[in-house]
């Protein structure tokens, strides 16, 4: 027998999870949208009735209220997503080890053990039960031998719904939907596909594999292998994700950056934060990449690695500085910006610097950060900013002749 694998995607999830705490707005149609005085005001999820009201995900604010002029927005709470998020993860870790998130509200587990002797849609149904009666959610359920049919399974029919992808069957489910329904085919191979009038899953699978591959490279081989039902990848365990890939940090100005110095203190607020980040969790970047945003939402991205792992915003600033100045030619101004800071390692594992004065320089950068962490979280996070300013005070208190001075007297 094959594998079994689950994809399970919560419904609405955001807005659920809003519905829960205030059940008056399950009867109007809502959406949790982000802030709109800092140009984030777009809707990030909606609830059935908004949806109905033909409210996307995305679009402005206003442009959801001209459709839906009832339309209740609300603030959203992200910290409670991912506490209940991680509820969810830990019920479903009942059933197998193998659980492996794809974003805050879907993941893949891996089935093959538990339903050796059981219905896998019986089980999945189960699932949803619980869903429902112990969370006040619902979710649908892909059931399939890979994982990339068990995601489209979970897209297939919702919400609150279980749907089977089998060997048997995948061809008459799968074969007729859009190729753009496939995990991975973005808009770039769909419209690429569709000038060979390549348009639905089946037709990439009956398409020569040969070129495919010749007319989008290992894209097509692997899209190809997709729509026939060819994927063996793994469902990770349920404590893999610990072991984070990348720390991203990215921001959406008030309003247009059209100068250096605007960007770098950009950039240096984004790089001191993710710097905290990499301290929280004990990690050290060894690569950093820069994404750059323009006017007209063309997207620009360079990385390189870094000489030494870092947790110092300094270091990454400095370094997310170099990407900016080598990439950006201002032909337009720009609208956002982030940083994603790769290749972690463990703090201290990855830095094999042996000279005395480089490690001492390295520790005292430590403190100082440490100390940084410390007061933003206390009086929230900005109130220290320049580390320069900091490195003064810490230097006097680090002193150990004026510290025995103050206390021969
Ligand atoms: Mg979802």
């Amino acid at each position: 027998m094959g594998r079994i694998v689950f994809h399970i995607d919560q419904n609405c999830y955001f807005a659920s999870v809003e519905m829960i705490s205030h059940p008056e707005y399950k009867n109007v149609p809502m959406a949790v949208a982000g802030d709109e005085e800092k140009r984030h005001g777009i809707i990030l999820a909606k609830n059935e009735l908004a949806s109905k009201a033909g409210v996307k995900t995305a679009e402005a604010i206003w442009e959801a209220k001209r459709k839906c002029p009832d339309l209740i927005t609300v603030p959203s709470h992200y910290d409670l997503y991912v506490s209940i998020s991680g509820k969810l993860k830990a019920m479903y870790t009942e059933y197998t080890d193998q659980v492996e998130s794809f974003g805050i509200d879907e993941c893949w587990l891996d089935m093959t053990d538990y339903c050796r002797d059981k219905d896998p849609v019986m089980v999945a149904d189960e699932i949803r039960s619980r869903v429902r009666n112990e969370f006040s959610l619902t979710c649908s359920v892909g059931v399939s031998f890979n994982k990339v049919f068990a995601k489209l399974g979970s897209d297939y029919k919702k919400p609150d719904a279980t749907t089977y992808i089998s060997e048997e069957n995948y061809k008459d489910i799968v074969w007729p939907l859009p190729v753009s329904d496939l995990l991975f085919a973005g808009k770039k191979s769909t419209s690429k596909l569709s000038e060979i009038n390549v348009r639905t899953i089946g037709d990439l699978a009956n398409a020569d594999k040969e070129y495919l591959s010749d007319y989008l490279g290992k894209a097509g081989i692997m899209l190809w292998q997709y729509a026939n039902g060819l994927d063996d990848s793994p469902v990770a365990r349920a404590d893999y994700e610990r072991e984070l890939k990348s720390i991203n940090n990215s921001t959406t100005t008030p309003e247009d950056m059209t100068n250096p110095e605007q960007v770098y203190g950009t950039l240096h607020g984004l790089c001191s934060g993710t710097a905290a980040r990499l301290r929280r969790r004990g990690l050290e970047a060894g690569g950093i990449a820069l994404y750059v945003r323009d006017r007209d939402l063309n997207k620009y991205e360079h990385q390189r690695g870094l000489l030494i792992p870092t947790d110092s915003g300094k270091d990454l600033f400095e370094a997310a500085k170099v990407l900016f100045d080598e990439s950006y030619d201002w032909h337009a101004p720009i609208r956002s910006i982030g940083i994603k800071c790769s290749k972690l390692t463990k703090a201290g594992s990855g830095s094999q610097i042996s000279l005395f004065e480089v490690q001492e320089e390295t520790e005292r950068g430590k403190k100082i950060n440490d100390a940084i962490d410390k007061i933003n979280s206390r009086y929230g996070s900005g109130t220290i900013k320049s580390l320069a300013e900091l490195s003064g005070m810490a230097d006097y208190d680090r002193d150990p002749l004026r510290k025995e001075g103050g206390t021969k007297k």
